[in-house]
């Protein structure tokens, strides 16, 4: 449905975009996922057609769009970051003008506002002025204007921004449903909003693709960091006992864990070496023993893995960090 290949985009001398390849299959909902600044909306902007590219070729729904402008943006929905609406529009109103310019034929243009204005949840007000809207509101009909033409594709540019968290979840279930009719590529800077809402994810830092994959995929990048131990008993004795973990290069007890009960504590261990299975499985039956010993009682000891959070951190910190091998799937 989308196909990217080697897109390069330069304001002057600044490269915003920096050969930049991937793919968006129909029926996918891609999460576009980078930190500010990253080229994310240059590149939507370039996809939307109200851009042009350096070098590179981009390819929607089969039209390419440099050659075939026209047809490729027929093709495709786009709500940009901050969505210009006129306030002084009652929101049918506005719609059925926005169907006029999309050419949406008189026909069928007051059914497709209907649609439109279901699927983006803003049917309850269709006849108040857009000024007179949340902020939550008028995102959605700006989403119901990226909807008016029924494109089979949507590109929506941080549909969450500036939400509060009620309005983000709401515009993530809209977000979710859409995926059933169209293929969507949605940018964000939070990760747990490609987790709440796509089946997979392409990575962008400084204008370079970093990673691209499945949930799953961008999971299994998460490393081994350490073993989180609970014990009630001696404070001093428990750390003492699992620094002397083979593997292990820190211990500290996690303040942050409150527990209401006296004598109770949370301590976090990081690995100061590279581990395996084996080596992670042996140091949680050490840690056991040597705190039985040392006359704690043991309330859990188990291995943990660093966040999504950080291997988006990971991926996104190098500056000259080359795109994995496949990652263009
Ligand atoms: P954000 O999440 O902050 O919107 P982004 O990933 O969408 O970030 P872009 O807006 O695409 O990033 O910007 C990429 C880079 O290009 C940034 O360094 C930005 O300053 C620069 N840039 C964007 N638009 C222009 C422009 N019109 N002229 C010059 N530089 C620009």
């Amino acid at each position: 449905m989308i196909s990217v290949q080697k897109l390069v985009k330069r304001y002057g001398k600044k490269v915003a975009v920096d050969g930049v390849s991937f793919d968006v299959d129909r029926g996918e909902v891609v999460g576009f996922l980078g930190p500010n600044g990253a080229g994310k909306s240059t590149t939507l902007r370039i996809l939307a057609g109200f851009l042009g590219l350096s070098s590179g070729k981009v390819v929607v729904a089969g039209h390419d769009i440099q050659s075939e402008s026209f047809e490729a943006r027929q093709k495709i929905g786009y709500m940009p970051e901050a969505v210009p609406l006129y306030q002084e529009m009652r929101v049918a109103e506005y719609l059925a003008f926005r169907a006029e310019l999309k050419r949406v034929s008189r026909r069928d243009r007051a059914g497709h506002v209907d649609d439109a204005m279901a699927k983006a949840k803003v049917d309850d007000v269709a006849n108040v002025l857009i000024g007179h809207l949340s902020k939550g509101y008028r995102q959605r009909v700006g989403l119901a204007d990226a909807l008016v033409a029924r494109p089979p594709l949507l590109v929506l540019d941080e549909p969450t921004a500036g939400l509060d968290p009620n309005q983000i979840r709401e515009v993530r279930d809209v977000i979710k449903n859409l995926g059933k009719d169209h293929t969507v590529l949605l940018s964000t800077h939070i990760l747990s909003e490609v987790e709440a809402s796509c089946s997979r994810v392409v990575v962008i830092a400084k204008g370079k693709l970093v990673a691209a994959g499945t949930m799953e995929e961008l999971e299994r990048k998460r490393r081994p960091s350490g073993l989180l131990v609970v014990v009630r008993g001696a404070r001093e004795a428990a750390l003492t006992a699992v620094r002397g973990v083979e593997g292990i290069a820190k211990v500290d007890e996690d303040a942050a864990a409150a527990h209401r009960e006296e004598g109770v504590h949370t301590l976090r261990a990081t690995w100061g070496k590279k581990v395996d299975d084996v080596a992670i499985a042996r140091a949680v039956e050490d840690a056991v023993a040597a705190l039985v010993r040392a006359g704690l009682y043991v309330r859990e000891v188990r291995a943990t893995r660093s966040s999504l959070e950080e291997v988006f951190a990971e991926l996104t910190a190098g500056e000259r960090r080359a795109a994995e091998p496949g990652a263009s799937a």
